[in-house]
């Protein structure tokens, strides 16, 4: 989601123009057969880590359950807080789960052999270029920044600007609101509270009442309790190592949380290290990319991940149901305890 809300930043638009279509014909012109959205991805990342929170809260699970979406969150419990891997949850971060299923689901609907298919993601992240050599993530082939993406466009001599609005490829192309906010500090939790509460009360995802302003608040970290159905669930959102830190530390002192959302980048991935840089003022370039990724919440017809036709479809055509053996297979994975790579120590 990230992407589209930099780019245009490199070609003139304003301040976090949301610039998905033309993204779709610019990786077209550069030579990309099928142009899928990672949003998709995200969608997936929900199901399953929304079913797998409300399977810890109701037998019994390791809390908090942390998100695992963003690798150097990730490397940073497996090298510093390893007694916390059992709170890391399996699910496989956004791209890997799209990877996973571009070669197997997709490949086999357009009849391609996965050995046949290139995958490319196109990430805000610096840090995906080492999660996809993880032995248990492999599926995406390369990771370009779009920062790479807009300087390879400019090499080509393509101004996006110029482009007409493209669409994405089906049977993983459409993506719901959840997945876009994804790309926000705090979206991730919001994500997945829209579902979770689906799956708890079997309710519908639009009679959810929450009070998530604070979830899309700017703030490095905050927490709040917030009741899901009948359950009261406490929250914290953090963005940036130090804050981690920070969480980790209340943590060992005996601090409770049910849910703990972590994003090494200021603002979440809409402030990664592959976007465009504007020395000096990043900030002000974050809160507009995140407000363009809210504005595009409130357009999209399904709030909800669990509610996109295309998920439903995967789900009945191929995963079953979240957190099923062949979910498990294709979009879980485990976590190691790295801590001697660092010495042992802090
Ligand atoms: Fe990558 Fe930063 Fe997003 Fe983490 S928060 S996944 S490091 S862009």
């Amino acid at each position: 989601p990230s992407v589209r809300v930099g780019l245009g930043d490199e070609f003139g638009f304003e301040k976090g123009a949301f610039v998905q279509g033309k993204m779709i014909t610019l990786l077209r012109k550069l030579g990309f057969n099928c142009v899928l959205d990672v949003n998709f991805g995200a969608d997936l990342t929900v199901c399953e880590e929304a079913a797998e929170f409300v399977d810890r809260i109701k037998n019994g699970g390791k809390l908090p359950q942390f998100t695992s979406c963003c690798p150097a969150w990730v490397r940073f419990v497996e090298y510093f807080y390893p007694q916390y891997l059992q709170n890391l949850s399996t699910c496989k971060s956004p791209i890997a789960m799209q990877s996973a299923m571009i070669k197997t689901y997709f490949a086999d609907k357009i009849g391609v052999s996965p050995k046949n298919i290139v995958n490319v993601a196109v990430t805000p992240c610096v840090a995906k270029k080492a999660e996809i050599k993880r032995a248990e993530l492999s599926g995406t082939d390369f990771v370009i920044t779009t920062a790479e993406l807009a300087k390879w466009a400019k090499e080509q001599k393509i101004d996006i600007a110029a482009l007409q609005d493209g669409e994405f490829d089906s049977l993983m192309g459409n993506a719901s609101a959840a997945g876009t906010i994804f790309g926000n500090t705090g979206g991730v939790s919001e994500a997945v509270l829209r579902t979770a509460y689906a799956y708890l009360t079997k309710g519908k995802s639009k009679d959810l009442k929450l009070d998530l302003n604070f979830v899309r608040d700017y703030d490095g970290f905050r927490d709040a309790e917030v009741s899901l159905g009948d359950r009261k669930i406490k929250i914290c959102i953090c963005f940036g190592l130090a804050n981690a830190r920070r969480l980790m530390e209340m943590l060992e002192n005996g601090a409770h949380y049910d849910l703990v959302e972590v994003m090494a980048c200021p603002g979440g991935c809409i402030g990664g290290a592959g976007q465009p840089k504007h020395l000096g003022q990043e900030a002000e370039f974050e809160k507009q990319r995140i407000a363009s990724l809210y504005a595009r919440d409130k357009e999209l017809k399904s709030s909800a991940a669990h509610d996109n036709p295309e998920i439903k479809r995967i789900y009945k055509e191929f995963l079953k149901t979240p957190n099923s053996d062949v979910a498990e297979k294709f979009l879980h994975t485990h976590y190691c305890n790295r801590h001697d790579e660092i010495g042992g120590g802090i």
